[in-house]
């Protein structure tokens, strides 16, 4: 007797349409394909002559409250055409005229590594689920740690969640270290001190915080003019707390600042701490870990040859990246190294990978502590031992490994040589000029910041007394509010398509007394497709716009 099929099936065959298909199935394989390139197809007809997909679009949260689930299914084309839909008003970071933030475009390779993990969802909590997305982990982890000098023997990583993941896990290795791996047991009994500069990112704040130290617990150390942690002040803050019998766990280094690409001494800080530790005769070096999500691809300069130049860079250039690699190049004096391939490596979000120089440590972050967790000579990846995630998606690091092996250190030389070149033009440029001044002029890399002042201020006078002169404040804020204007307009002519996209950071860094915060125009070069006329374009439109302003202001 046969059984009638239950009314649900027909629904079900239906369904099975949303998925790709598990068998070689031409018919469905090209409905998948013919799907994705119709979504292409709708992001094209979204391109303009201005760094954005369509208009953007003013949200409307408050029309989402009452949303509710829906009812029926709908089907593939409804939805391909709602993700369309989603994407408008994103900035292409592709775009020449896109220079707004360290936010990279993508290779096809990486996106492809995305595609690969979003069709056959490997999960790197073992090598059972992920099988070769686990063998990428680990080759790029390899990689990464011979590009820093690491001891391969011995060195380590996993790919986190973001490079607020990789100060995570460095502190998490810090604290363990120094408790015996007690923490984990009995949680933080005690103040343990964590130091990192006042242009360190943010993200010192949210670790000490979840992590139970105390973000009370955490010392903010001053920064030189130049965006780097100031020496001096280093060594009397650690003397200052080792005099006070206090347990410093933690130095935090930036080897590039968000805003300023501030690269701070690492070399020189390891000395210091070596130094300290003798003299004190403490028991637990603090531990160094080298925030370096921005500035770890600098390392594929170094064996460039500056003298030859064989990709032809301008003198400006040459120095500018000599000078960042000659900051960059002590990486592997750090204890444990975060670094984002989302950011400076050309991939998409997520993508960001701990390193550590001894992997052993990773055995004081296991659950069970008999199971030795890195034992993948015995043919077994089992990470998810001591990740903090359980879920670990594997795009993330076999993106890594697809620019790593596209790119190479040639590629990698061409595109942030070509990112630099860019800003060392705009630099130029502004130089030049009377009413400009650069900000982060010591500083290297592709993101300038800048002031622009009105008719009859004296740029360069006006911003040292900005920085120093508390009697100047009232001037600094309507130098701000001025500057904020020239934004605005450059901004607005931008999404026109007529002009670069710009960015405005609130507090590009202090006054001299720490007072007041020091806004600024941003350009962020990180598309090669950002050319001469691009920059040109910033300098046009920066003057256009005081124009404007001073025109408006006559009447
Ligand atoms: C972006 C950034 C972070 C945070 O990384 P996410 O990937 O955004 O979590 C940390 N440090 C520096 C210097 C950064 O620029």
């Amino acid at each position: 007797m046969t059984t009638a099929p239950p009314p649900y099936s027909a629904l079900l065959e239906i369904l099975k349409t949303y998925f790709p298909s598990p068998v070689s199935d031409p018919i469905m394989d090209g409905y998948f394909v013919h799907t994705v390139s119709g979504f292409l197809d709708r992001i094209d007809a979204l391109k303009s002559a201005a760094p954005m997909l369509g208009r953007t679009r003013e949200a409307d949260y408050g029309a989402h409250h009452d949303l509710v689930m829906p009812e029926a299914m709908t089907s593939v084309e409804a939805i391909t055409a709602l993700l369309a839909d989603y994407c408008r008003g994103m900035t292409v970071w592709a775009h020449p005229n896109a220079q707004a933030n360290v936010i990279p475009p993508p290779t096809i390779p990486s996106i492809t590594a995305y595609i690969a993990a979003a069709l056959y969802n490997p999960n790197l909590i073992w090598d059972e689920y992920s099988a070769g997305f686990a063998e990428a982990e680990i080759e790029a982890v390899a990689m990464l740690a011979s590009l820093l000098g690491y001891n391969p023997a011995q060195a380590g990583g996993v790919f986190t969640f973001g490079g607020t993941g990789t100060i995570l896990y460095g502190l998490k290795v810090a604290l363990e270290r120094l408790t015996g791996g007690r923490a984990m047991t009995e949680g933080v009994r005690r103040d343990y001190k964590v130091l990192a500069s006042d242009s360190s990112h943010y993200a010192r704040l949210n670790v000490t915080g979840w992590l139970g130290l105390g973000s009370n617990n955490l010392v903010t150390v001053p920064t030189t003019p130049h965006n780097e942690i100031s020496l001096p002040h280093l060594e009397a803050t650690l003397r200052d707390l080792f005099d006070r019998g206090e347990t410093v766990m933690a130095i935090v280094l930036t080897m590039g600042t968000t805003d300023a690409f501030g690269i701070d001494d690492l070399a020189a800080i390891a000395a210091l701490r070596d130094r300290l530790v003798a003299e004190y005769r403490l028991p637990f070096a603090p531990h160094l870990h080298a925030d370096a999500v921005i500035g770890w691809p600098w390392l594929v300069f170094r064996d460039y040859d500056f003298i030859l130049n064989p990709l032809g860079f301008q003198t400006r250039t040459l120095r500018s990246l000599k000078d960042s690699l000659e900051r960059i190049a002590p990486l592997h004096l750090a204890d444990s190294v975060g670094i984002d391939f989302h950011k400076t490596g050309y991939t998409p979000y997520v993508s960001s990978l701990f390193l550590t120089r001894h992997r052993a440590d990773f055995g004081l972050l296991s659950r069970d502590q008999a199971q030795m967790p890195y034992l993948y000579q015995f043919g077994h990846y089992r990470p998810g031992l001591f990740t903090l995630e359980c879920s670990r998606s594997g795009a993330g690091a076999l993106a890594a490994l697809a620019n790593l092996k596209l790119l190479g250190k040639e590629g990698y030389r061409v595109i942030l040589g070509h990112t630099v070149e860019m800003s060392e033009i705009l630099r130029e440029r502004l130089e030049t000029l009377d009413c400009a001044v650069v900000l982060n002029d010591y500083n290297l890399g592709p993101v300038t910041l800048f002031r622009v002042y009105p008719e009859g201020v004296d740029a360069a006078a006006a911003y040292e007394r900005e920085t120093n002169d508390p009697t100047y404040r009232t001037e600094l804020q309507r130098h701000t509010a001025y500057n904020r204007r020239v934004f605005d307009w450059t901004h607005a002519q931008a999404m026109k398509g007529e002009g670069v996209l710009l960015s405005w950071t609130d507090a590009y860094r202090h006054t001299a007394d720490a007072e007041a915060p020091i806004a600024a125009l941003k350009s962020f070069v990180m598309s090669p497709w950002t050319d001469r006329q691009a920059m040109d374009t910033v300098v046009r439109q920066v003057l256009e716009a005081r124009r404007r302003i001073a025109a408006d202001d006559q009447v």
